[in-house]
C-alpha cells in the first residue's frame, strides 16, 4: 500500500470532506483547499437517505449496499466529532391516486422490498395535519444525516490542524500535479457543480439542476417522520421543517426565485391541512450528471495522467450524495491505496468515452 502519498483535495463539501477524512484515516498526507460553504449543495441538502423512490416505487440504485455503509460511517463520525448526525426517520409516503396504493401492495410482495415497505397505521396518520385522500405508505429504514453540521465541524477541525486553506483553487496555476510550488502525488477535485468550469473536466457530462427549498414553522407537526409526496417535509428540530425541493434544469442563477416559491407553496398546500409560516427560502445547485451515476477516478485524457494517475475527480453525486459518498469514498480510497480500478458504473474514463 502506498501510504506516503501526498494528496490535495480541492473542495470541502460532502464529497471532499468524506474523501479527505478517509484518506487521513488511511495515513496519507492530506491537504484541503476550499473557498467556502456559502450557498453550496451540501449545506442546503436535507441529507435524506430514501431507500425507495418515485411514483414507480423503485429501490434506489445499490441501496442495500449503500445504506449500511452510510449508517455506520455517520455514526462513527458522531463518536469522532462528538455530534448527533444520524436520525432514523421512517417516511410517510402519501399516495397520489388509487393506482399508486395498489402498486404499493404489489411492490411489498416483490423480493427485496418487504424490508423497506409497509402501510402506515391509521392512528399514526391521524396525528399529522395532512390531507390523506388515497392512503399512506410507510418507507422503513429511511433516515437523515446532518451533513451541513458534519462539514462545518470537519472544517473547524482541519483549520485548527492547519490542514485546510480557505481559498479558491486557481486552475490556471496548476502545472502537472504541482500547485503553488507544492508537488502532490494526487490532486483530487471535489468541486460539486462548479467542476463544470474546471478546464480539466470539460468533456464530462454534467447536467446540473437547481433546487429550491422553503423552511417552514409547523408547531403541530410531529417530528419523528419524513412526509413525502411531490415535496418532502424533513424535521429540523424546534418545529422547523425543510420543505422541498424543486428540480429546475433551466435557470439563470443560484438564487431563490419567484417561480420556485410558487411551485413549492402549491405542493406544500397539496399536503398540509393547516396554515404555515415560511421562515426562509433557499437555493443551491446540485452536481447532477446525465447518466445519474457518480464520476470517479483519474481521467486518462489528461496530460498529467499519462505516466501515472495524478489528477482525479470525485463528483457527480447528484441528488443522493448522503448515501453514495461514504460508500464510494471507501471504494476510491482503497483503489488509490492499492492502485486498483473502479467499477465501470462509476469509472470517469467510461463517462468521457460515452460522450464521443
Ligand atoms: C435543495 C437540495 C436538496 C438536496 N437534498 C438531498 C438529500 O436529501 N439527500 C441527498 O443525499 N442529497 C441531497 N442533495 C444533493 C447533495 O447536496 C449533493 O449530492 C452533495 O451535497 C454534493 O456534494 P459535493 O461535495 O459534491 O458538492 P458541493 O456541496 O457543491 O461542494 C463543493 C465544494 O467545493 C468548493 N469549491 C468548488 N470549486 C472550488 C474551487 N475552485 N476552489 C476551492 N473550492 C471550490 C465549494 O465551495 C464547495 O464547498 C440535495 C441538493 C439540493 C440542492
Amino acid at each position: 500500500m502506498s501510504q506516503n502519498l501526498k494528496i490535495l483535495v480541492v473542495g470541502q463539501g460532502l464529497a471532499g470532506s468524506v474523501l479527505a477524512h478517509q484518506f487521513i484515516q488511511k495515513g496519507f498526507h492530506v491537504k484541503i483547499i476550499d473557498k467556502g460553504h456559502q450557498g453550496i449543495s451540501s449545506s442546503l441538502a436535507a441529507g435524506v437517505v430514501n431507500p425507495v423512490t418515485g411514483r414507480r416505487i423503485v429501490k434506489s440504485w445499490m441501496i442495500d449496499e449503500l445504506l449500511p455503509v452510510a449508517k455506520s460511517y455517520y455514526q462513527a463520525i458522531e463518536k469522532e466529532l462528538g455530534l448527533k448526525l444520524w436520525y432514523e426517520l421512517p417516511a410517510l409516503r402519501l399516495f397520489t391516486d388509487t393506482g399508486m396504493s395498489n402498486n404499493w401492495s404489489i411492490r411489498m410482495t416483490n423480493e427485496g422490498y418487504g424490508h423497506y415497505l409497509d402501510f402506515a397505521q391509521a392512528k399514526t396518520i391521524a396525528r399529522f395535519p395532512i390531507k390523506n385522500e388515497f392512503g399512506v405508505g410507510l418507507i422503513k429504514h429511511s433516515a437523515k444525516a446532518n451533513i451541513s453540521l458534519m462539514i462545518e465541524s470537519f472544517r473547524k477541525k482541519w483549520l485548527q490542524e492547519g490542514r485546510l486553506s480557505e481559498a479558491t483553487f486557481q486552475h490556471d496555476r496548476l502545472e502537472g500535479a504541482t500547485y503553488q510550488g507544492e508537488d502532490y502525488d494526487r490532486i483530487i477535485f471535489c468541486e460539486g457543480w462548479e467542476a463544470m468550469h474546471n478546464p480539466l473536466f470539460q468533456s464530462l457530462p454534467f447536467q446540473v439542476t437547481k433546487g429550491e427549498v422553503l423552511i417552514l414553522h409547523l408547531p403541530e407537526m410531529p417530528e419523528e417522520n419524513i412526509i413525502k409526496k411531490k415535496v418532502a417535509f424533513i424535521p429540523l428540530g424546534d418545529h422547523l421543517f425543510w420543505a422541498g425541493a424543486t428540480n429546475f434544469w433551466d435557470f439563470e442563477d443560484a438564487e431563490p426565485s419567484k417561480e420556485g416559491e410558487t411551485w413549492l407553496k402549491t405542493e406544500i398546500e397539496a399536503i398540509l391541512d393547516q396554515t404555515y409560516e415560511v421562515v426562509r427560502h433557499l437555493a443551491a445547485i446540485r452536481p447532477t450528471v446525465r447518466h445519474r451515476r457518480p464520476m470517479i477516478g483519474f481521467p486518462k485524457n489528461l496530460e498529467a495522467n499519462q505516466k501515472e494517475p495524478r489528477i482525479g475527480i470525485f463528483n457527480g453525486f447528484g441528488t443522493k450524495g448522503t448515501s453514495l459518498v461514504p460508500y464510494w469514498a471507501q471504494q476510491f480510497t482503497n483503489a488509490v491505496a492499492h492502485s486498483s480500478g473502479l467499477p465501470a458504473d462509476v469509472d470517469v474514463n467510461l463517462k468521457i468515452k460515452s460522450q464521443r
